[in-house]
């Protein structure tokens, strides 16, 4: 047995048995490397880009690398009733490496099955074409100061200054030690980070804004569906085939990426357990290896390990985690802790002081956190914490018109395609933000306010060619009035109390 995977694996003996292929079949390769398409493994379906140069059978089956030694190993352990010894193993492989096949094994040939002709195409994937000319905002090789990331930050997130000024420097010093590869002499910790903050607040958003400055593949996990490997749930693991995935299989721009983990406050200790603790402690210790550096086995592919799915190694010591999460008992933790130290002697302080403070959640602790249900361990690999601040009006309007891609912008842009120019008065920019801020789910609710209210004006207004302006008044979004719609024409501005066809 032994012989026959070191036959195999011998890098000449493959060499000869593509060279052998390509001898064979000439007529249509010599177009093969002009060709809009490239070949795909009969058996995983993995483009010959990802899954490297391919063996060529007859009528036009490729089987990749991978494929084609899992099938040998897969027929290597049949011993057909005592048939094959080593030796005959041995003449097994010879014979095969002759004439490009196993001896009375043949495989069905489907092309044999679809008539002639027209088949390559079939076997063949489109060619990615490269984009061209399409450069990273914040080059991760030449990492910009941190104050820069910051600008480009402040393009897109509004508001929470303190938050993307300590991720701005967190991610400067991560990619600073991935370029010079300073982390095997000198063991600096990585900088993972934890970030706390009430929904819709802007963690994720942060982090995609981050990913695509950047250009780094991001996975993004929920903590909720993890769960310790062997039960039901996604392993732990799991989330670095994610990134694997988003960094299109490629190993290497994934070992560079970013994993963010959300409600990772679900996976706190459960308090008076006597069962396993199967999605809460356990993940924060089988996460414990991944986020100080690791190298996994993932599936390449695929969400689950199985024979028949090539295995990639993945080094997760370059890989930024972030977590975050919006840890909702996290106030009284950390008020009951104010209180306690303030509650004896001269400096005592009224019970309801901290009742009343707004942002509570900013003077956080890890001893707060560790007391939520995280464990020590796990924290620990966390060095980075910061909190972002729940969304006041303002910053809602602000988040309305100001981001690169705001809302309200790429409504005018689908209206500009009409012709029609969409406009926003003040009042009705802060009605939205107040029926937003009712509905306590942060700046999540103002796109589906937005939605309900846009529907009619995108259903009727492309009816009449002649409107040439609409805008939106604060009557308009609490339903006592209509939006002022102005006439191409003759530019007479009318105040339409209900939109046409209501
Ligand atoms: P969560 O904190 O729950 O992860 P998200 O990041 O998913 O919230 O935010 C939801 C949406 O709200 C985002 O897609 C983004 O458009 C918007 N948003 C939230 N906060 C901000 C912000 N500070 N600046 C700009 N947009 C924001």
């Amino acid at each position: 047995m032994s012989d026959f995977y070191n036959d195999n694996e011998n890098k000449d003996d493959t060499t000869e048995i593509i060279s052998e292929d390509e001898n064979t079949t000439t007529a249509d390769e010599g177009d093969e490397h002009n060709s809009e398409y490239e070949d795909v493994c009969f058996v995983c379906r993995r483009p010959e880009s990802k899954a490297g140069k391919m063996f060529k059978l007859p009528n036009h089956i490729c089987v990749c690398n991978d494929c084609m030694h899992k099938t040998m190993e897969t027929v290597s352990q049949y011993d057909y009733q005592g048939m094959l010894n080593n030796a005959n193993l041995q003449k097994e492989l010879d014979q095969l490496t002759k004439h490009g096949g196993f001896p009375n094994i043949s495989f069905v040939n489907l092309a044999d099955l679809q008539g002639d002709g027209g088949i390559p195409n079939k076997q063949k994937l489109k060619k990615k074409k490269k984009k061209e000319g399409e450069e990273p905002v914040l080059d991760i090789k030449n990492i910009p100061a941190p104050h820069k990331i910051k600008a480009s930050l402040d393009e897109y997130v509004v508001g929470q200054e303190h938050a993307k000024k300590v991720i701005s420097v967190a991610v400067y010093n991560h990619y600073k030690r991935v370029a010079t590869g300073t982390m095997n002499e000198i063991e600096i910790e990585k900088s993972n980070m934890l970030m706390i903050g009430p929904t819709g607040c802007g963690k994720t958003y942060l982090v995609k804004t981050l990913a695509k400055l950047l250009d780094v593949p991001l996975a993004i996990a929920d903590a909720t569906s993890l769960t310790e490997a062997g039960y039901i749930g996604d392993d732990i693991e799991s989330v670095v085939s994610k990134l694997l995935a988003a960094a299109d299989n490629d190993v290497e721009k994934a070992e560079r990426g970013i994993i963010f983990i959300d409600e990772i406050d679900k996976i706190a200790k459960k308090k008076n357990t006597n069962s396993r603790d199967v999605s809460g402690e356990s993940v924060q210790q089988g996460m414990l290896k991944l986020l100080e550096g690791a190298e996994v086995e993932v599936p390449v592919g695929a969400n689950s390990k199985n024979a028949m799915v090539p295995l990639a190694t993945v080094n997760t010591r370059n890989i930024l985690f972030i977590c975050g999460g919006a840890f909702p008992d996290l106030e009284e933790i950390i008020k009951e802790r104010l209180r306690k130290s303030a509650s004896i002697g001269f400096n005592s302080e009224l019970k309801d002081k901290y009742d009343k403070e707004k942002n509570i959640l900013s003077k956080v602790t890890v001893e707060d956190i560790r007391k939520f249900g995280m464990i020590p361990e796990f924290i620990g690999r966390l060095p980075v914490i910061y909190t972002l601040e729940g969304l006041s009006k303002d910053m809602m309007v602000k988040i309305l018109k100001e981001p690169k891609n705001a809302i309200l912008k790429q409504y005018q842009k689908l209206l500009e395609l009409d012709e029609v120019k969409l406009e926003f008065t003040d009042g009705a920019m802060e009605a939205i933000a107040e029926k937003a801020m009712e509905r306590d789910t942060g700046a999540r609710a103002l796109r589906s306010i937005i939605e309900e209210f846009m529907l009619d004006i995108m259903y009727e207004i492309p009816k009449d060619d002649n409107i040439g302006r609409v805008t939106i008044t604060r009557e308009y979004i609490e339903g006592t009035g209509g939006p002022i719609i102005e006439i191409r024409s003759n530019q007479v501005a009318e105040q339409v109390k209900e939109l046409p066809g209501e």
